[in-house]
């Protein structure tokens, strides 16, 4: 894949393993036929900004026979409390926790079906843009509230940069986001060091990657 090749190479010229960054590939509105596309060619991280999408998509492949647990499927958009039951059930990694609210209620879902769920806190580092998210200020005494959650796991921040032309004009909230995370860890914010840094879609993954993304989260530069 294309795009895998590129993250090499931008990554061989960083001196970064590219082997630490996970490429998730976003497929939604994409049918189920690309994304086995994208399966074949090696990708295992699947996105999708809306449970209802992900779910047909899932029982649509599990009628395949498609060996569903070697996927990984990751909620990336905005969860609605209705929806955390059935996203529970099907994602392995939610990365778009940012209220005390929705993390109780995930960890309700959780813990009746015996699932400690992996969760990433997503954090408004642009006052534009993006409507979802936690203020980078308010993170840690989130951060602090959802650990005492049985039956969650918090593996790192995840952040959209606001559109731009300029892929260039992602960095600074980027930056901030790796900032935070290193904060989180050096002041022991929580009882373990997560380590996931999530930023990075197709226009800017390369700034992203500059400043320390281990996870991209790519629709259009895969799929089209
Ligand atoms: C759609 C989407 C992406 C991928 O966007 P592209 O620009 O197509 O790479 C990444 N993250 C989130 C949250 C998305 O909704």
């Amino acid at each position: 894949m294309r795009l895998e090749a590129e993250v090499a190479s931008l990554c061989a010229s960083l001196g970064r393993n590219p082997q630490e960054i996970t490429i998730v590939a976003v497929s939604k509105n994409r049918g189920v036929g690309e994304v086995r596309e994208v399966l074949a060619a090696g990708i295992s991280d699947i996105g999708e900004n809306r449970v209802q999408e992900a779910l047909l998509k899932y029982n649509e492949l599990r009628t395949m026979n498609h060996e569903l647990r070697t996927i990984k499927w990751h909620m990336v958009g905005h969860l609605q409390s209705n929806k955390v039951k059935d996203a529970v059930r099907i994602f392995d990694l939610i990365q778009s926790v940012d209220s005390l609210r929705l993390a109780e209620e995930i960890d309700k879902q959780a813990a009746r079906i015996n699932k400690i769920q992996d969760v990433m806190i997503e954090v408004k580092t642009s006052e534009e843009a993006t409507k979802f998210g936690i203020a980078p200020d308010k993170t840690f005494e989130l951060v602090n509230k959802i650990q005492q959650l049985k039956n969650i796991k918090i593996s790192g921040l995840m952040t959209i940069a606001p559109l731009a032309e300029d892929p260039q004009e992602g960095r600074p909230y980027f930056r901030r986001l790796r900032d935070l995370l290193e904060e989180m860890n050096e002041l022991r914010a929580m009882s373990y060091e997560p380590r996931t840094l999530s930023m990075g879609m197709s226009d800017d993954y390369r700034v992203a990657i500059e400043e320390g993304a281990n996870m991209l989260r790519i629709g259009r530069a895969i799929f089209e």
